[in-house]
């Protein structure tokens, strides 16, 4: 069966010790006994939390990290390189998210660069691809992620490449409750595996998870991964709430057992 993925972005939130360790608490005893089959789960605390949740997070989570600095140490205040993620044991980095798109300013080529450090380290970089809701008006959606992934994945050779996730969120589905139809969502998956296949080829491109990410939640699981069949979501908002967590977790769990596998982009 092929692995499903769902990942927790917590952002800028868990703003105290008490809080983190509330969280993680709720955490252990929501998925205590409980089956999570096939589905990785990510949960990427603010960067002051990472060393806490490195030796608290319950298994079966994985630790990711919510940003990465593309140089390994040095004069770069402020930043958080790839060998310390790597030291707290985090498997995971999404790279190029919006929000630090926009606050951060942050550009292809730097996002690029992360990608490449974070694969360097052995972490698995969560590539963010989305457009703007004026680009979709203008009709340039497509262009627009195709360039964050040729941009993102330049000069990276394939069997790096596998190890990289894509996590496309349009932007304005992100914090809002705008939620995009599953046709959008699966014509911009085809976008994505068109713009992996003629960077490297259609095996590299189908061996790339693709997930789905922008106000998920539960009762939106059909609509937003299973139907436009995504290889999972990430999720900020209601990944603040553990129980909510579990239970998407779950839910892509059972829907892969029920089905098997065939979701495969290229096995329909
Ligand atoms: C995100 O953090 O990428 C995200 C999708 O947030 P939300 O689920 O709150 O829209």
């Amino acid at each position: 069966m092929k692995k499903r993925y769902l990942v927790g972005n917590l952002k800028m939130n868990l703003n105290s010790v008490s809080e983190t360790e509330q969280y993680l608490v709720a955490l252990r005893k929501e998925s205590f006994g409980k089956r999570i089959n096939g589905v990785e789960v990510v949960v990427a605390p603010s960067s002051v939390s990472l060393e806490r949740f490195s030796r608290e997070l319950p298994e079966p989570f994985l630790l990711g990290a919510q940003d990465v600095f593309w140089e390994k140490e040095g004069s770069y205040t402020g930043q958080t390189s790839a060998p310390m993620l790597h030291d707290l044991h985090a498997s995971f980095v999404i790279v190029g998210h919006s929000e630090r798109r926009l606050y951060a300013h942050e550009t292809d080529a730097e996002i690029g660069w992360k990608v490449r450090t974070a694969l360097h380290e052995h972490l698995r970089p969560i590539l963010c691809v989305g457009e703007t809701a004026e680009e979709r008006e203008q009709g340039e959606e497509a262009d627009v992620v195709s360039r964050q992934i040729v941009e993102a994945f330049r000069d990276i050779p394939p069997l790096s490449a596998e190890r990289v996730l894509i996590a496309y969120e349009p932007r304005w589905a992100i914090g809002s409750d705008t939620t995009p139809e599953s046709e959008e969502i699966f014509e911009m998956r085809i976008v994505i595996h068109r713009a992996l296949a003629d960077a490297y080829d259609p095996t590299v491109a189908d061996k790339i998870p693709v997930l789905y990410g922008g106000s998920v939640k539960l009762s939106l699981l059909e609509r937003v991964c299973f139907e436009p069949r995504m290889d999972g979501v990430l999720v900020g908002r209601e990944s603040l709430y553990p129980h909510e967590l579990v239970r998407i977790a779950q839910a892509i769990g059972e829907h892969e057992s029920r089905k098997g596998d065939g979701s495969d982009i290229n096995s329909q």
